[in-house]
């Protein structure tokens, strides 16, 4: 199989993409970049295995005026003027939402399109640009084959008491259920643990995805037991912008008695909520850490406080715990909140090693603790690169 594989990953203000060569499942990606700012001052960025590229061409002199669309496309022929040594395979493509009915890596049709296009209100924030990605593909390339990898899928293993609301059946089986998301970041992370844990990797183990979106897994045999992300990716953890868990009373009473519509409570729940709204000063953890205001201590504390909740509350689903495992922005980079995280956990025997911790080491808990704790950088790409390697040799 002589190619590459190109994985975009869109989000409402990005683009992220890498290129696999098809033929090397164990290499790490040929490029990788970004098109960050989208709407506001688009910038692209590139880099291969020595460092940074420049970047000619299609993508300079960005504007604000550029949609995903427009940039995709760009993108596209910034590949194939710089970088096209290889004729590209396969585009494969990261959906936040399978529904239901898509468990696995599928190649994408026009009826594949329209059911994925149905599930967009269940994940206005990122659904419609992974799809617009897709479109955009298709609109430079009609024969180029794509691929959707779900961020569901990996927690089709829980059994159906997890994934059940407490509500009238008919609306469970309609689909009003708890389908769990950042399933890429998990399967990565289930396919390097044995690397690190040997034959614990099977054992009960939680994953904390900390990043701007935010939720934990917990696994046995490497696979989903129960997640803390529910219907959509609201449910959970406090976030940089999403609220996390909350009593679905205050949704009746803003729209009972303050008057607001479905719209502005989406936009405060998705958009106004989490680290920047409880600190009213940034979405971003590593801003709340550099500052000193008293509302940046308080939403940290209400991450941490919650992080450990969950994480606890997650433990009779796997019978006990094994090992931890710190993933994306947060869970990798700030040795402060895994540390706070652990402190509210060390009744479990759970204890760090402040200094191994404070390196960002792979393993971070002291040897005399009851529970491994580890940091693994997560790589979503990577898995979208390999069910798309998977599809090609169907
Ligand atoms: P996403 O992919 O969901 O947009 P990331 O996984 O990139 O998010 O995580 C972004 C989060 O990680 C932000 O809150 C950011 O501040 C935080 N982060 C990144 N680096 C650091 C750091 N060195 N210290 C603390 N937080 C960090």
């Amino acid at each position: 199989m002589t190619g590459d594989i190109l994985t975009l990953n869109c989000g409402s203000s990005s683009v992220k993409f890498a290129v696999f060569d098809a033929a090397h499942p164990k290499a790490a990606a040929r490029i990788t970049g970004k098109i960050a700012g989208i709407g506001r001052a688009p910038v692209f960025t590139a880099r291969d295995t020595e460092g940074p590229l420049e970047t000619p061409g299609p993508l300079n002199e960005l504007t604000t005026a550029h949609t995903h669309e427009d940039l995709i496309a760009r993108l596209l022929d910034w590949l194939a003027q710089h970088h096209g040594d290889q004729p590209l395979l396969m585009v494969g493509h990261r959906v936040v939402h399978g529904g239901k009915s898509y468990t696995a890596p599928t190649r994408i049709t026009q009826t594949v399109l329209s059911d994925l296009d149905a599930l967009s209100p269940l994940a206005p924030l990122h659904q419609p640009h992974n799809l617009a990605a897709i479109r955009a593909v298709s609109a430079r390339q009609p024969n180029l084959p794509q691929a959707a990898c779900f961020d569901t899928a990996f927690h089709r293993t829980q059994d159906r008491t997890e994934t059940l609301f407490a509500l009238p059946r008919d609306l469970s089986d309609e689909g009003i259920i708890r389908y769990g998301f950042h399933g890429l970041s998990y399967a990565y992370i289930a396919s390097v643990l044995p690397d690190h844990l040997g034959t614990s990797a099977n054992g009960r183990v939680i994953v904390a995805h900390l990043g701007n979106g935010a939720s934990m897994c917990a696994m046995r045999q490497r696979k989903s037991v129960a997640t803390s992300m529910g219907f959509t990716a609201l449910d959970g953890l406090v976030m940089g912008r999403r609220c996390g868990t909350l009593d679905p009373g205050v949704i009746l009473y803003l729209m009972q008695s303050k008057g607001m519509t479905a719209a502005q409570v989406e936009t405060l729940l998705y958009r106004k909520s989490g680290l920047l709204g409880v600190s009213g000063i940034s979405n971003s953890m590593q801003d709340l850490e550099a500052s000193n205001a008293p509302q940046a201590r308080e939403a940290i504390d209400l991450f941490v406080a919650r992080a450990a909740r969950t994480l606890a509350g997650m433990i009779p689903a796997i019978s006990g715990l094994d090992a931890v495992v710190f993933t994306a922005g947060i869970g990798e980079n700030s040795a402060p909140v895994r540390a706070a995280i652990c402190a509210q956990l060390d009744w479990l025997g759970l204890q760090l090693d402040p200094k191994a911790n404070a390196r960002g080491d792979v393993k971070i808990s002291a040897q005399t603790s009851a529970v491994d704790v580890l940091v693994l950088p997560t790589n979503e790409e990577a898995v979208i690169a390999s069910a798309c390697r998977t599809l090609l040799a169907t």
